[in-house]
């Protein structure tokens, strides 16, 4: 078997987003691990450094993107998915042929739906790496049905409404995109459900156990094997786990963790797209204050709309606070949540993120802002009870109550001890004999016989 494995090559195409770009690259390492030889296929936009990952091979795609191209996710994938189709048809027979090994399928990130019909056409068979969540996956599939019955597009006056057959969900939690243009979004989500389903199957960052309901549901209603085998970035045992961070971590605020209390300290980040008013900023800034409780959190350059860095805040903010709080750009996140003194993470529950928060069983505050987010931050509050939603309006007095409630209030022993649960449970099914070891035994299994 073993020696079997070694001898295919598997091509694997990213999306750019960083939040797709990490989860793929730990896939590669992962399936690396199990003797494959791996070539990662990426755009010109966001291109991985090749010298981080010596054990792989890279083809850039063109993709004829200009800066202002990238500014919206949407809009971006959308020209990827047009600009990227005729240079991956040019190159790909070349890349099949010139392999040292056979490739037995091609993997590509569940938004470049535009390679399974390049795919179809050279009977590669295309295995769909899905970077999100199954409990969303479910929504995304249901949009048609949504906008039937009139949940989409969301309308301001039904927003408490709950949406029958998705319960807790009520109609403001259903994915959303401030895009250039909100159609494209709708449009979007549903090519790539659909081209999941013309799929030989699809691959989760997710494990059984957090979400058993959805991937019930999934199994029921598609055809397409799944393989969640997630979390991804906690499989590799080796600590070959990928960042593929474009800005570079400030290592400096781990020794000020170090200083702080156990449970002490609020990790404030909201990803690597998300951005914020000055007036929000001010008001997470000032609950941050009177919560007297110590943070870290992470300010990106661009997160602030209209502001370039640091200056909406009032001087000496951080000075008069004494040490309580630490700023930096850009945080070596998965080190940060595994650190003792880090009691919440209030996060706008990015599927990484919301899943690194789970491994490392640490409380989140939700603060979700666009498409899977929302579904998430429910899913983290009032399914798996390991979190509080800022609810309301991004208000000081608001945060300030919201942390206190994780942090020190009647029920943040609960929380934590639900976070500490699930964390054992994330930890178990990668264990021999857990859910998500067995399915990656499977989809080895299954790759294998796509190859013969
Ligand atoms: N991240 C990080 N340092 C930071 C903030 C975020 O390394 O200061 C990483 C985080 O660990 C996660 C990713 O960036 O893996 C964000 O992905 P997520 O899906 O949570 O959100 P997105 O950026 O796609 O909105």
């Amino acid at each position: 078997m073993e020696e079997e494995k070694k001898q295919h090559r598997l091509l694997l195409m990213a999306s750019p987003l960083e939040g797709h770009m990490t989860p793929l690259l730990n896939l590669a390492h992962i399936l690396f691990s199990k003797g494959f030889s791996v070539t990662i296929l990426h755009t010109l936009f966001n291109s991985p450094d090749p010298n981080s990952y010596p054990h792989f091979s890279f083809h850039t795609i063109p993709d004829g993107l200009s800066e202002a191209d990238t500014l919206d996710a949407v809009h971006l994938t959308d020209l990827i998915n047009i600009r990227c189709a005729h240079p991956l048809k040019e190159c790909l027979p070349s890349l099949l042929s010139n392999s040292p090994q056979p490739v037995p399928c091609f993997i590509s990130d569940a938004a470049l739906h535009f390679t399974q019909p390049i795919c179809d056409e050279l009977k590669l068979p295309r295995l769909v790496l899905r970077t999100g969540g199954a409990s969303s996956f479910l929504l995304f599939a249901s949009f048609p049905l949504l906008r039937e019955k009139g949940y989409l597009p969301v309308q301001e006056s039904r927003l408490e409404e709950p949406v029958v057959d998705f319960p807790p969900l009520k109609v403001k939690d259903l994915p959303k995109f401030q895009s250039q243009d909100p159609e494209a979004f709708y449009k979007l989500v549903c090519r790539f459900v659909e081209e999941c389903k013309a799929s030989s199957g699809v691959i989760w960052n997710t494990f059984e156990e957090l979400e058993s309901a959805a991937l019930t549901k999934l199994r029921q209603d598609f055809s397409f094997p799944l393989y969640p085998i997630g979390p991804f970035h906690k499989s590799l045992l080796t600590g070959s786990a990928s960042s593929a961070s474009l800005l570079t971590p400030d290592r400096s605020c781990m020794s000020w963790l170090d200083k702080q209390e156990h449970n002490s300290v609020v990790y404030v980040s909201f990803g690597s797209i998300a951005a914020i008013s000055e007036a929000e900023f001010l008001e997470i800034a000032w609950g941050l204050a009177n919560s007297l409780q110590p943070f870290l959190w992470v300010i990106r350059p661009g997160s602030i709309r209209d502001s370039e860095g640091l200056e909406p805040l009032p001087s000496g903010f951080l000075e008069n606070l004494g040490g309580r709080g630490y700023i930096v750009k850009w945080a070596p996140q998965e080190q940060v949540l595994s650190h003792p003194a880090v009691g919440a993470f209030w996060t706008h529950n990015g599927w990484n993120s919301t899943l690194e928060s789970i491994c490392e069983g640490v409380p989140m505050i939700c603060m979700p802002c666009f498409a899977d987010q929302k579904v998430n931050a429910k899913y983290a509050s009032s399914v798996w009870n390991v979190g509080v939603q800022l609810q309301n309006k991004l208000e000081r007095g608001e945060v300030e109550k919201t942390i206190k409630k994780v942090m020190v209030g009647d029920g943040a022993n609960e929380i934590r001890d639900n976070a500490l649960n699930l964390k054992e449970k994330a930890s178990a099914c990668l264990k021999e004999g857990g859910s998500s070891y067995c399915f990656l035994d499977s989809l080895v299994s299954d790759i294998l016989s796509l190859a013969s």
